[in-house]
């Protein structure tokens, strides 16, 4: 095995994706003696928006041994406790998908089995109220989870808004430190072992070759080493996701910084808010088959909570997924890989765990076509939950409007058929495998978005009327107690993290 371990990794792209890639690389290989080495070009530069994350990434900066504080700092990161969807079932609705559990079990009953028979009895308050997360984020609140056992504060479940260069310039920091090279220069060309056609080489525009063992494609949508040099081939998924565009501005921030991210929805698509230390971005999601980027434009520009800090800046794409995220020699991370769009704040959450299936299954120069397959499976699992994730909540809407029309008849998967007619059936959610968002998630998207299971589980009446009322109350009374003593979000910041 150690004579054919691999002995240098070649990345190509400095975005999120390449840099995450280089300090996972950079810590977790410490011991194996491989040569890290990253390619970038500031002449092609970066896609440079991204800035709500999801839980993981907290683990992320952990296993780094980072300082969540001094990243904070760095990045003008606030904090996240979910995200805010107004607008989404009907004009003027409001409803909120918080992370972390909600409520407490009795027995074996879970919190929201017996909490859906009440609400479907007009018994129980919203959801919402019973979420210490979705409670703090409504009154501008937030602190980390303390030592305080059987109340809510234990299990506060928060991710970052954060600016996504910096973030990116942080990782580089702290990679280079533990000798990750970074070469400025932009890849002219891929070259293919003709024996095997797995990649041998790049070669960069001052006509310097570099080889590897292993090579990373961060190279952004394009795929400059899966797709253009490997043909891998790419699924178009835009027949679930239609939106194929977005533009991306920051502007000034006029109010504290919320602990949400909000998503409002919009005649075309969506807009996005999301707070940082100092601005606030925005950004609005559209699809072009439906308004045009001048509207979309002033659609956005019209709802902005401070002056604009540059022009707009405009993306396209394509939501789908490459082929094989794993082709080879060669792992694509990041938007090399494919793309969801960002409703649920996926993508570096998809690059981690890209890196961390990778470290799972690191090859040697054998490259076991067993593992390769595995990997690529995990990864179209993942994505494919995700994406259904997402049709969920445009699919499920009574949004006057074509484009709202046209998501109502968008064709299902039949992974999110299942979900939608179990939880239509008795309430029932169940998480399969590794996919990302856990039963709670699920739930607060299916409510939020008006879809009313026909009864709740039937081992929901093993419980008497006494102990649901006496739980529901219990845990609306502490979540309410807990949220009162939090901090507000902006004192929290100035006290442990302000840039
Ligand atoms: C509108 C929008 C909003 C988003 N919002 C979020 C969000 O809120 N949360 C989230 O998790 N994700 C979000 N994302 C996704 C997120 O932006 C990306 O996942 C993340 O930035 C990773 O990008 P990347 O590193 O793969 O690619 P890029 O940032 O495009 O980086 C590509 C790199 O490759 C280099 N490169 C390319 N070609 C060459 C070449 N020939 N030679 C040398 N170098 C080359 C470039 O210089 C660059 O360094 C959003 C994406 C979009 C489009």
């Amino acid at each position: 095995m150690s004579g054919k371990a691999i002995r240098s990794i070649v990345i190509v792209g400095g975005g999120t994706a390449g840099w995450m890639a280089a300090a996972s690389f950079a810590k977790h290989l410490e011991n194996m003696n491989v040569a890290v080495r990253l390619i970038e070009s500031d002449q092609i530069g970066t896609v440079g928006v991204g800035e709500a994350t999801i839980p993981p990434i907290i683990d992320f900066i952990r296993l780094l041994g980072l300082d969540e504080n001094d990243v904070i700092r760095k990045t003008g990161a606030t904090f996240k406790l979910g995200i805010g969807y107004r607008d989404w079932t009907k004009p003027g609705d409001f409803y909120f998908h918080p992370f972390g559990p909600t409520g407490f079990g009795i027995g074996p009953i879970s919190f929201p089995a017996y909490w859906l028979k009440y609400w479907l009895d007009g018994k129980a308050a919203r959801l919402e109220e019973y979420s210490i997360q979705s409670m703090a984020a409504a009154q501008g609140r937030f602190m980390r989870p303390v030592h305080a056992p059987n109340t809510p504060l234990n299990k506060i479940t928060y991710a970052l808004h954060f600016d996504a260069s910096l973030f990116a310039r942080y990782l580089r920091g702290f990679a280079e430190a533990r000798g990750v090279t970074r070469t400025e220069g932009k890849v002219r060309s891929v070259e293919l072992r003709g024996a095997d056609g797995f990649i041998a080489s790049v070669t960069l525009e001052t006509g310097e070759v570099v080889d590897g063992d292993l090579f990373i494609d961060c190279s952004g949508f394009r795929g400059l080493l899966i797709e253009d040099a490997l043909k891998t081939g790419y699924d178009d998924w835009t027949r679930w996701l239609p939106c194929d565009r977005a533009l991306a501005v920051p502007c000034e921030r006029a109010t504290p910084p919320q602990s949400f991210t909000q998503v409002t929805a919009r005649d075309a698509g969506w807009q996005w808010r999301i707070p940082l230390q100092h601005r606030t971005g925005n950004g609005h999601v559209y699809c072009s088959g439906f308004t045009d980027d001048d509207t979309a434009r002033r659609a956005l520009l019209a709802d902005l909570e401070g002056k604009p800090l540059v022009e707009p800046l405009a993306l396209r794409f394509t939501t789908g997924i490459r082929r094989k995220a794993w082709n080879k020699n060669c792992v694509a991370l990041g938007l090399a890989s494919g793309f969801l769009e960002p409703l649920e704040s996926t993508s570096i959450h998809l690059i981690q765990r890209g890196i961390a299936m990778l470290l799972k299954f690191f090859p040697d120069r054998d490259f076991e076509q067993a593992d390769i397959d595995r990997y690529n499976r995990i990864f179209e699992f993942e994505f494919g939950r995700v994406r259904d994730f997402l049709l969920l909540h445009y699919s499920q809407t009574a949004r006057p409007g074509a484009f709202w029309d046209h998501c109502r008849n968008l064709p299902m998967t039949d992974s999110l058929s299942e979900k939608i007619d179990l939880f239509k059936s008795r309430g029932r959610i169940l998480r399969e495998d590794t996919e990302l968002f856990p039963p709670g998630s699920w739930l607060y998207v299916m409510i939020g978005q008006g879809i009313r299971p026909r009864g709740h589980e039937a081992t929901v009446d093993t419980l008497s009327d006494q102990q649901i009322r006496t739980s529901l109350d219990d845990v609306r009374a502490v979540v309410r107690k807990c949220t009162d003593a939090m901090p507000m979000h902006q004192d929290f910041i100035d006290r442990n993290c302000r840039a």
